[in-house]
């Protein structure tokens, strides 16, 4: 799979004339050659429903008078530039008008994507239609006629569906579309069916041809749908509504199912579609070294005009990230992570709703700004080779998530667990042995913690815990670490103080935080607080938890708490690669966060603990020699001054 992908939208309205009047084989290459990509994803079939080459088993664009994909794709292929190739699947809006039965619907009759067909916008085809077939002969088609390197299909994925097509099924099947439950089965199936009959269609043809169906995110816990795909693209952009926190909790779950993968972003200033939008090229030097210190390969993605020129402006950018990336690369071939930390995601364990994103999300910020070294993981995954797993706030434990915990424990593991984590899914009792004794939720919120221990950077306090909260009792042989206050009252009608909640009352309310055989349990959805507010407390007491429990840290450094690290082994070469990365996301525009500034970082030091003696350290991809100590099986180093990301490769 190459590192430097371009996806190359271009949906195109039937209402423009002159589609590829001024595509040119040699700006085509030239602007693939000053963006230093090595492959770019061409369109086949847009979202406007329409065909970029002859067809039998779609319609071309009106406007369109030549094989433009034809085209495309050998201006690539001679300069040894890939070719994946897109065709939108659930999304063809010139069929949606001539057969507007075979769209999606909810309980309500209401359309998918634009609500009606008075407003400008796109509506998404329910795949158990006779559309289903339609799509298979494009794809093809496409396979057939084309040196294509690959398909992707996009729009796709497990959706509710009340058409009318969905209704007769489930009724043939003597069952009622009021039934959630067997509604589900059939979602699935429809998608399942989906999935495979592409798959023929693809395969049958090209054995072996990479295909990958785009549902917007790779849902943790789901590794049946995520091996649907040869490949995985995770499509994130982080000012296009994902946010700079989604690709990393993404792609530490991605790594550890040991599939191939990318990072997706856009050199859009705010997602897909924005003609005449750039970010700054800082920000793409950055989102880029972010996926490869993820283990990650990269796609950015752009739209070409409707005249098929392709925008000089937008291949000078992609250009700066690109040429760093390509000078990188062979420190970032075949790669495993070195975790410390497995953080089993809310959304993998099944816990459906806001609370469990939270959680994941709080969780992943925690660990990145402690610069724990951490994978995300399903209850599927091999728990031996970590130290600490951590419960996220909602968590309960069944009888196989129990056994595969305390077999972790009784091998030396540690579990960090709050909120609900930990308990039995009844609420009874804990499963996981934290020295303490579940009473019930807690009726204040918010609540306090008062650490036994100090704070990094604050003096002991009564610190406000705004999310919800469990009150436990200590058992004789369980540690307390802090203990749990109380308000006076919830702010009620009539009982309400000042401008926010009402104080503490400074009672001991019982532990809030306690340590037995298992780990540490901690008594409120700390990281869904985290997550919602931030708070500089919440986070202090978490990392006391986490290093309480990590004896041995692989990664040391003095890195700023924006800063991100990482350690990739690369066992061909026997070597690890230590990933530094520093940039500020700031808001400029509502809900935009930019990056812009990529400041200089000094005495950035590290201290790693290897399995095995060090020969030699150096940075990557410069090749100068780094001076480094190395005791008791850690070594010990001080990077020069660097920006942005920055390699240190340790060889054994
Ligand atoms: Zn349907």
């Amino acid at each position: 799979m190459r590192f430097r992908q371009v996806h190359l939208d271009f949906h195109t309205s039937e209402a423009i004339e002159g589609i590829g009047s001024r595509f040119s084989k040699q700006q085509f290459q030239e602007m693939l050659q000053l963006g230093h990509v090595d492959s770019i994803t061409v369109f086949a079939k847009c979202h406007h429903g329409w065909a970029y080459h002859p067809s039998t088993a779609n319609e071309m664009h009106p406007h369109l008078s030549f094989d433009l994909l034809g085209a495309q794709i050998e201006a690539a292929h001679e300069i040894g530039v890939k070719t994946p190739v897109y065709l939108s699947a659930g999304l063809d809006e010139k069929l949606t008008r001539r057969h507007p039965e075979w769209l999606i619907r909810d309980p309500q009759e209401k359309l998918n994507w634009a609500p009606d067909f008075m407003t400008p916008g796109y509506h998404q085809f329910c795949m158990n239609t006779p559309y289903l077939d339609i799509l298979a002969n494009q794809v093809r088609e496409v396979v057939s006629n084309y040196d294509v390197d690959g398909i992707f299909l996009d729009i796709v994925g497990v959706r509710e569906c009340y058409c009318q097509s969905c209704v007769a099924e489930i009724r043939r099947r003597g069952e009622d579309s009021r039934d959630l439950d067997a509604m589900k089965l059939l979602w699935e199936e429809t998608f399942l069916r989906y999935a495979q009959t592409m798959d023929e269609a693809v395969h049958r043809i090209k054995p072996g041809l990479p295909v990958f169906h785009n549902s917007g995110h790779v849902k943790r816990g789901r590794r049946d749908l995520a091996k649907l795909n040869t490949h995985l693209e995770l499509e994130s952009l982080p000012t296009g509504g994902w946010g700079y926190d989604h690709f990393p909790l993404s792609a530490r779950y991605a790594q550890s199912l040991g599939m191939e993968f990318l990072g997706m972003t856009g050199k859009f200033h705010t997602s897909w579609g924005e003609f005449g939008g750039y970010k700054h090229p800082n920000a793409l030097k950055y989102e880029t070294a972010l996926s490869l210190a993820n283990g990650a390969r990269i796609s950015i993605g752009d739209q070409l005009h409707p005249t098929g020129w392709m925008d000089p402006a937008t291949y000078a950018l992609i250009g700066e990230a690109y040429r760093e990336v390509e000078a990188k690369e062979k420190w970032c071939r075949d790669v495993n992570s070195v975790a410390d930390v497995a953080l089993l995601s809310a959304e993998a364990a099944g816990e459906p709703g806001n609370t469990a994103q939270h959680a994941d999300a709080g969780a992943v910020r925690i660990l990145l700004e402690g610069h724990y070294l951490f994978d995300v993981v399903d209850t599927e995954n091999d728990l031996s080779s970590y130290s600490v797993v951590i419960l996220p706030d909602v968590i309960t434990v069944d009888e196989a998530l129990k056994t595969k915990l305390t077999t972790f424990i009784a091998n030396g593991g540690k579990i960090l667990a709050t909120g609900r984590s930990g308990l039995a899914p009844d609420g009874s009792h804990f499963e996981l042995d934290f020295g303490a004794k579940p009473l019930g939720d807690s009726a204040f919120k918010p609540s306090y913690f008062r650490p036994d221990f100090e704070l990094s950077s604050l003096r002991n306090a009564s610190f406000v815990m705004y999310t919800d909260g469990q009150d436990i009792e200590l058992q004789p042989y369980g540690m307390k670490l802090g203990s749990r206050e109380n308000s006076y009252f919830n702010r009620d009608l009539f009982t309400f103080c000042s401008h926010q909640h009402t104080p503490s009352n400074l009672q001991d309310a019982g532990p809030g935080m306690v340590e037995g055989p298992a780990g540490i349990y901690a008594a409120w959805n700390l990281f869904e607080d985290y997550a919602l507010k931030g708070s500089l407390p919440v986070k202090e007491i978490l990392h006391y938890a986490l290093d309480r429990l990590l004896i041995r840290k692989t990664v040391n450094t003095n890195l700023p708490a924006q800063g991100v690290t990482t350690l990739q082994a690369q066992p061909s070469e026997n070597r690890w690669v230590h990933h530094l990365l520093y940039a500020s996301p700031v808001r400029r525009g509502l809900n935009i966060e930019v990056i812009e500034d990529l400041p200089v970082l000094s005495d950035i030091e590290a201290t790693i603990s290897v399995p095995a003696p060090v020969r030699e350290v150096y940075l990557a991809p410069q090749g100068l020699k780094l001076p480094f100590r190395q005791e008791n099986g850690r070594v010990h180093y001080t990077l020069p001054p660097w920006s942005c990301h920055q390699m240190v490769v340790l060889q054994f």
